[in-house]
């Protein structure tokens, strides 16, 4: 198996394609990682929450990254860490980020499910009012596993 680093194009890419994604933040020296649905374009990456730890850790300390990943199998796998800032998008000074965000989110599936239907089990309320955020991405690495076979084009033999 072969591990090279990606590019920052490389980067991008994978976190177009992909949809979920584990987000760490950390508060008073503890760490919490959750996973959430996200849609990657350029610089920001946007989700949908409903309130909760995550956004009070993140409201007091906006470093976040986000990890992604693809394991095909333990020597083919690729795995993106992007690191940026937590913005929250309120209405209505970002009604029009709101509105983007609602939009990228609303192409792939039924994203609004998992973290309505988390709270609502949980607290059994009506009123979860959804928040909108997004993390400006500053910076990226990328790590990519391949497996030697397919590195040297020689594909095992049947
Ligand atoms: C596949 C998938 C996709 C998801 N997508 C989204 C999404 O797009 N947006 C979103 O807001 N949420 C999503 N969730 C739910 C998310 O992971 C959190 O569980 C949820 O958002 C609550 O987080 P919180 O910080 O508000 O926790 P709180 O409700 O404040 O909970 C506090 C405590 O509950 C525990 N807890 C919370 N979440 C988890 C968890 N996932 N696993 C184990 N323990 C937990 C922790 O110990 C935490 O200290 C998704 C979950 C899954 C499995």
């Amino acid at each position: 198996m072969v591990i090279n680093e990606m590019t920052q194009e490389e980067c991008g890419a994978f976190l177009a394609s992909a949809s979920l994604g584990r987000l760490g933040c950390a508060l008073d020296s503890e760490p919490y990682v959750v996973p959430i649905y996200f849609v990657y374009e350029p610089d920001y990456i946007y989700a949908l929450s409903t309130f909760g730890q995550k956004i009070e850790w993140m409201r007091a300390n906006p470093k976040v990254c986000l990890e992604v990943d693809q394991i095909a199998n333990q020597s083919q796998w690729m795995s993106v860490i992007a690191t940026g800032s937590y913005q929250e998008l309120p209405e209505p000074q970002f009604s029009a980020e709101r509105d983007h965000a609602r939009r990228l989110l609303g192409k792939r599936y039924r994203w609004w499910q998992s973290a309505l239907a988390e709270r609502q089990l949980r607290l059994g309320g009506d009123s979860i009012i959804p928040l909108f955020f997004r993390i400006h991405v500053d910076s990226m690495t990328g790590l990519r596993a391949i497996a030697e076979s397919a590195e040297s084009g020689n594909a095992p033999q049947k």
